[in-house]
């Protein structure tokens, strides 16, 4: 039985997958937040290079990954694949549990597959400074270094409460050259008004978002990052779900249920659009995105057009959303505490091709406590969203007496996020909230 399928340095994919190309429906453009009329490229040319907002409206299905972007990858990839049989034994279940575990890379998620190729992009295009905001820190930490490996400026807004709470993703971010601010911070209009209005205001996603674009609107050569959400970020995500396939070949599997945390919907995508493609051509494939209760987007947000941040300067995308001034509740998994949703992955959902399941903080972290003691691997929070769905899915199959292959994503290790195990260890822990 193969426990660690891992692949050779030649076999990292060459292109990225773009699933928009291959759907049987069109999808709804964004619209200009002053004229609610589509948009065109040239008015996202002020924050995104161009070869960037190509990339988020191409029909092309198949796209070249550039080789610098590729020898890049070489420093953590291919990720490997991993037989859960520790907790296939602990859960007596006749399943086969698989997971794609991106925590190996440099900063500990699937971020840096997408920042990697975003800050090459932006340095062939001219840019000289990337700013961004970041929640928990995964994010940010992931730009700051991806920004360093091509010789570019960083700067990142942090969410207020994160930047008191978590020190040590601020050391990284520090380590790998950018500057960081606590957002809602003075450099802004948007942070101005904010703290005039509230000086203790502990900021939120949408805040941070509205800062970076305010930043990025004030200077030609620096241009704004985001970390989820968008076509292109799916886009560079693909890699995951093609290598997942291919290591599945190798050992004559093919997956029964996909299973991805979703919080802006990347690396859910990434490791399910690759599968969706044969799902679209008749495989009969159950592929789940898990959020958390405490911010219900995809089971029970409005699929409508709203801002991906606060201050409404962002496009208006079609998606299923809780409304930009929704602020979720302090949670764990900082990185699904996003009031929207990928207008991709909303898509999908819509036409149902995939399903959405939510799970509350303490089922999540029983979850993560059985997979560090059977795996040995500590899950950050929002992987732990895909873990706990594995482990419930493989209940399942052995109730229905049925031989399932499960494969989930490992977004990233929870090595950062101890205080948070720590927390629900002792019983401090709540099902919606801190
Ligand atoms: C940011 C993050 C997520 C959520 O973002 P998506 O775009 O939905 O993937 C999930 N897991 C980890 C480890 C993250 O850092």
């Amino acid at each position: 039985m193969e426990k660690k399928i891992m692949l050779g340095e030649k076999q990292i994919p060459t292109h990225y997958y773009n699933l928009a190309a291959d759907l049987p429906f069109s999808l709804d453009p964004p619209l200009n937040p002053a004229t609610k009329q589509p948009m065109g490229p040239d008015e996202l040319a002020a924050i995104f290079p161009m070869n960037l907002i190509e990339q988020e409206v191409t029909q092309e299905k198949e796209i070249e990954i550039p080789e610098p972007v590729r020898e890049a990858y070489l420093m953590y990839r291919p990720t490997p694949l991993i037989r859960a049989t520790r907790l296939e034994k602990a859960l007596g279940t006749p399943a086969k549990i698989f997971y794609k575990y991106e925590g190996v890379s440099p900063t500990g998620s699937h971020k840096p597959n997408t920042a990697i190729a975003q800050a090459y992009y932006n340095k062939i295009a001219g840019t000289k400074k990337l700013v961004t905001e970041t929640g928990a820190g995964q994010w940010g930490s992931a730009l700051a270094f991806a920004s360093h490996v091509f010789g570019l400026d960083c700067t990142v807004y942090m969410v207020k409460v994160s930047y008191h709470q978590k020190p040590y993703r601020k050391t990284i971010m520090h380590l790998y050259g950018a500057e960081i601010y606590a957002s809602p911070s003075d450099r802004t209009e948007a942070g101005r008004k904010i703290l005039q209005e509230d000086p203790d205001c502990p900021g939120s996603l949408g805040i941070a978002i509205s800062e970076a674009v305010e930043e990025a609107l004030q200077d030609e050569k620096t241009k704004y990052s985001l970390g989820s959400v968008l076509n292109h970020v799916l886009l560079h995500q693909t890699i995951i779900g093609q290598e997942a396939k291919r290591q599945l070949e190798a050992i004559g599997e093919y997956p029964d249920v996909i299973i991805g945390c979703h919080g802006g919907g990347s690396n859910f995508a990434g490791l399910a659009f690759p599968f969706l493609r044969d799902k679209i051509n008749g495989k009969d494939i159950d592929v789940i995105a898990v959020e958390p209760k405490s911010c219900p987007t995809l089971t029970e947000g409005k699929l409508e057009y709203d801002f991906g941040d606060t201050a409404g300067m962002t496009p208006l995308m079609k998606m299923y959303t809780l409304g930009h001034d929704f602020i979720p509740p302090s949670i764990h998994a900082g990185g699904l505490r996003y009031h929207g949703a990928a207008p991709l992955v909303s898509a999908v959902l819509e036409h149902g091709l995939i399903r959405a399941m939510a799970l509350d903080q303490l089922e999540i972290f029983e979850g993560a406590v059985l997979f560090s003691q059977t795996e040995g691997i500590i899950p950050a929070p929002e992987s732990s969203h895909a873990v706990q769905a594995a482990i419930l899915e493989a209940k399942k199959a052995k109730e229905e007496g049925k031989e399932k292959t499960i494969v989930f994503n490992l977004s990233g290790h929870g090595l950062l996020d101890l205080s948070a195990y720590e927390a629900y260890m002792n019983n401090e822990l709540t099902r919606n909230g801190r």
